[in-house]
């Protein structure tokens, strides 16, 4: 029943479809005002080696705090895509990349990790001042652009080739690095994938997850693993959560994971207190720092 009555006249849709436009109209309305509230914020999910567990990296993963309570960017992100709101969202976000990086390479120098990751909406890639914007956001800031990587989901990535393939030069051109989110999950062509300028595939958690149970997904990671090797690129595993899916991807020759199993996205002074941890337990050993780029 599509069309009802209700006690304040004519209800068109079943509660749950209301709800969802609800939902999307308060999203919308406040997303607007989320950066001038203060309502935004960076976490930071370490990125790790698989062999040592040590820390090479970080992605950027957005929170939103609305006055009552959080809505998971899951909800929020798709729903700023659709409105356009993620162009202005992102800056904000390649900015707090950006002066991230250039915070933890002035207090750790050479030991600083490798890189910080932003994830970037194809919606972005659309905007003409995408390059600019970032280029000024970088020279604001004083990051180097060598420890800025850019998540782009595969589909998002093939959904417009040509387009991608030109402001990805662009980007490139600007010295950041280029990852493949969420890759096994979209429809890459071995000859697109080499045309476009790629560092890092990240695997999805889609595969990581059974790796230890389903022997497909053992088999989809090893031919992952296999493409990496054979283009050169990167490769990270995404959503690790237990000591099995570890030693699996380890085995297959995956050398870099993210997820609870080492930890979850933390906020800037939880990973400044981990990573300086780590720091002084390992110049007791007095290892290298490891490095990703
Ligand atoms: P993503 O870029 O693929 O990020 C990985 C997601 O997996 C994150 O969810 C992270 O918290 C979660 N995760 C990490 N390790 C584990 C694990 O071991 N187990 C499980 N179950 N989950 C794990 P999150 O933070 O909720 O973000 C969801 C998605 O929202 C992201 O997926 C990304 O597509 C999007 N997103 C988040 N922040 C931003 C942003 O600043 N800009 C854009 N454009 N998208 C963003
Ligand atoms: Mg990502
Ligand atoms: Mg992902
Ligand atoms: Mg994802």
């Amino acid at each position: 029943e599509v069309k009802q009555k209700g006690r304040d006249g004519w209800h068109f849709f079943n509660d749950s479809l209301e709800q969802k436009v609800r939902q999307r109209l308060s999203v919308t309305q406040g997303l607007r005002l989320a950066i001038e509230r203060n309502e935004l914020s960076p976490r930071f999910q370490p990125i790790v080696c698989a062999d040592s567990g040590r820390i090479v990296g970080a992605e950027l993963l957005l929170r939103w705090f609305p006055q009552d309570g959080e809505i998971s960017p899951a909800i929020f992100i798709p729903i700023a895509e659709m409105t356009g709101a993620i162009v202005a969202l992102g800056l904000w976000v390649f900015r707090q990349a950006c002066l991230a990086e250039s915070a933890w390479r002035q207090r750790w120098r050479d030991s600083a990790p490798s890189y910080i990751s932003v994830n970037v909406s194809a919606r972005q890639l659309n905007e003409e001042s995408l390059a600019d914007d970032f280029s000024r956001i970088l020279r604001e800031t004083g990051a180097d652009p060598r420890r800025i990587l850019l998540e782009i989901t595969e589909t998002s990535l093939m959904a417009d080739i040509d387009t991608n393939l030109r402001i990805l030069r662009r980007l490139a051109d600007l010295g950041m690095r280029v990852a493949v989110d969420d890759f096994g999950t979209g429809y890459s062509s071995l000859a697109q994938l080499t045309r476009l300028p790629v560092n890092v595939l990240k695997i999805d958690r889609a595969f990581v997850d059974g790796i230890d149970t389903q022997s497909e997904n053992r088999a989809v990671n090893r031919a992952i693993v296999g493409l990496a090797r054979a283009l050169g690129l990167k490769l990270v595993a995404e959503g690790v959560e237990n000591i099995e899916q570890l030693l699996e991807l380890r085995a297959l020759g995956c050398d870099y994971v993210q997820g609870y199993l080492f930890h979850r996205p933390l906020d800037e002074q939880s990973f400044i207190g981990r990573f300086s941890r780590e720091l002084e337990e390992q110049s007791v050993a007095a290892a290298e720092p490891p490095l990703f780029f």
